[in-house]
């Protein structure tokens, strides 16, 4: 590694331009000040202010030289004379090169004040470069003010800065401004071109060319140097033998450690983290746009990933994909569902405004603050302890943990204050406040949508923790007041059983409804949708939907949830159902997951799975039995 970043110091320097025309890009600033040097028009300071590696610096030494050069203010500095040469080899006694990050020392300033008073030693002007000048300190700033306000004659200022907002009024209005802007994707293309060119040893084969400058120069966004830097890198990974894979590993080891950390920043609400790394992007010239572009691909396939499904190319190694393995264990698809559409929305807002930034920074935020505690496996495991006498964590009160999202906006949930996550007060949030009602308060609606609406705000004022599962669930009411209620998975149902929630339930929606009221919780049928359901007056339960009615009879009865009119009711096997057992658990998306690859007819596997005493050898004998390819099977939980 030492080695690597050694050499593109190197490089980077071997190449950087001597006389104007050499410079990339930039052509009103090199104008304007090649005009002003021939008509020896001098400002006492200037300010460049544009993205990283534009060649702010660069222009800054050559103006140096053009102050200086044997052959008089001229706007072509000759490089020979001794002037120019020291000011090259950066070993003038005139010429000061500051890195504003570093300079913020009492003797500094004091260095700087004296210095600036005493007249050059051999040069015509004494030149003080100061980069990053916004990441001065304070009373660095104010020595600067004061000598800018009546600079000794022989004084050139230069500063230059990527973050010009930062640059007080005072300074800049003091200055001769310069806009440096990104380099175009063909003028750095152009440049590497060059380089190769001259590099002598280094062997690209002429196929790959192309391609490889295309990926170098469109991944630099603008900035030359990160692109002679990765050309370098490029060259000591090849041995001089420079090829298309070692570019994409290169390119795709940055990006990928960025996406990567960003989402796992997310999962885990760490928002310092994140606004760090915006703050970053930005420092580096990174095009947000684009930031926000390329997120939204890898969430897709970390999205098609938890699904549980295979991406169609993958330009994953081995390694990365162990790493978004890891990384896809601690988010739920809900998380990822919401992140999705965040960003959908930031790509389409993003080119209408002009504070990207911003509107990056506030969706962070935003995806933090609304995330809540209803990954199922969390739950699940909370049910276990529960099973075990100890008592569950309330939710919604940790916010190290990885969350899945709810987007709970028209239900009453405690949202996450995002300004206590931001001042750091995420690890001693107040519990969220416990709803102070009765029963008794509640008072009975007419309309069936609304009464259901209602139901659902106060069954989450009080379980905030079922948050996920109402969302998936359907509802139906009947003229009986029975209301029921169908959950796509087994699990769900489970959780609703649990302890009083149902009681708890029951008692709401008789309130609501004026009269006595019961709760059925079932499985919802295959194939039909919650907004088929929502509200509908109710047929018998489970012949709603068409395509219910074509299945297996056996099935049927068996994805259907008992009633709950059973007080201890507790979701075993009834026992007429106990031959078939096993389908018990067997819910449709786990059916179609694990038959997806085999057309053996549906009636055939349910009858297999019947006969035998629990899904695993069920789907053992299927195995051997219709020889299908049943690839999903082992990251399937059985219970
Ligand atoms: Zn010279």
């Amino acid at each position: 590694m030492k080695e690597k970043s050694d050499s593109y110091i190197v490089l980077a320097r071997k190449w950087r331009p001597q006389t104007f025309e050499d410079v990339v890009g930039q052509e009103t600033a090199k104008r304007q000040l090649q005009n002003a040097l021939k008509e020896g028009r001098i400002a006492n300071a200037y300010l460049f202010a544009g993205p990283r590696g534009v060649g702010k610096t660069s222009i800054a030494r050559i103006l140096a030289k053009a102050l200086n050069c044997a052959d008089g203010i001229t706007p072509n500095p000759c490089n020979k004379c001794a002037q120019c040469v020291s000011i090259t080899q950066g070993n003038s006694m005139d010429v000061t090169e500051i890195d504003g990050a570093s300079y913020t020392g009492i003797d500094d300033i004091r260095d700087l004040q004296e210095g600036i008073n005493r007249a050059p030693f051999s040069a015509r002007k004494k030149v003080y470069i100061i980069d990053e000048v916004h990441m001065l300190s304070r009373p660095a700033f104010n020595a600067l003010l004061k000598t800018l306000e009546e600079p000794p004659p022989f004084v050139v200022f230069i500063f230059a800065t990527t973050e010009l907002e930062k640059i007080p009024e005072t300074i800049k209005s003091r200055c001769q401004m310069f806009l440096f802007e990104r380099i175009t994707a063909k003028d750095i293309h152009d440049r590497l071109s060059l380089i190769l060119s001259r590099e002598k040893g280094v062997k690209v084969s002429p196929e790959e060319k192309e391609a490889i400058l295309e990926a170098i120069a469109s991944s630099a966004e603008g900035g030359l140097r990160d692109a002679e830097v990765t050309l370098d890198q490029l060259i000591s990974l090849s041995g001089g033998q420079i090829k298309f894979e070692y570019v994409s590993q290169l390119l795709g080891l940055v990006e990928l450690d960025l996406l990567i950390g960003t989402v796992n920043d997310l999962a885990r609400r760490d928002i310092r983290s994140l606004l760090e790394r915006i703050s970053q992007l930005v420092n580096k010239g990174r095009d947000l746009e684009r930031f926000v572009k390329t997120m939204l691909a890898f969430l897709r396939d970390l999205m098609i990933l938890k699904a549980g499904a295979e991406l169609e190319s993958t330009a994953y190694s081995a390694e990365r994909f162990k790493e978004i393995n890891n990384l896809l264990d601690g988010i739920a698809l809900p998380f990822l569902l919401n992140a999705m559409n965040t960003f959908f929305l930031l790509e389409e807002r993003i080119k209408t405004v002009p504070q990207a930034r911003f509107l990056i920074e506030f969706a962070f935020i935003k995806l933090c603050a609304i995330q809540t505690d209803v990954d199922i496996e969390t739950i699940l495991s909370r049910i276990k302890k529960m099973d075990k006498g100890i008592p569950a964590p309330a939710p919604r009160q940790d916010y190290n943990q990885p969350a899945a999202y709810y987007d709970a906006s028209p239900l009453p949930l405690q949202k996450a204050h995002a300004a206590d996550l931001f001042n750091g007060n995420a690890n001693n949030q107040p519990s969220p406040k416990t709803v102070q009602w009765s029963i008794e308060q509640i008072e009975a609606l007419q309309d069936q949508t609304q009464l259901i609406n209602r139901l659902i705000e106060l069954i989450l004022q009080k379980k905030p923790i079922l948050a996920a599962t109402l969302e998936r669930a359907a509802f139906r009411m009947d003229n009986n007041n029975l209301l029921t209620i169908s959950v796509p998975e087994q699990v769900l149902v489970d959780i609703i059983v649990k302890g009083d929630t149902l009681k708890l339930m029951e008692q709401m929606f008789s309130k609501l409804s004026g009269k006595p009221g019961r709760i059925k919780i079932e499985l919802q049928p295959p194939e039909s949708s919650p907004s088929d359901l929502i509200s509908k007056p109710a047929e018998p339960a489970a012949g709603d939907s068409p395509s219910a009615a074509n299945q297996n009879n056996a099935e049927k009865e068996n994805c259907e949830y008992p009633s709950t009119e059973d007080t201890d009711y507790l979701p075993t096997p009834s026992d007429d159902a106990d031959e078939l057992a096993p389908i018990h658990h067997f819910d449709e998306s786990q059916y179609k997951r694990l038959f997806k690859d085999t057309n053996y007819p549906k009636k055939k596997i349910l009858e297999l799975l019947s006969q035998n005493p629990d899904i695993k050898s069920a789907v053992d004998v299927i195995k051997k039995t219709l020889g299908a390819k049943l690839t999903h099977y082992d990251d399937m939980k059985i219970t």
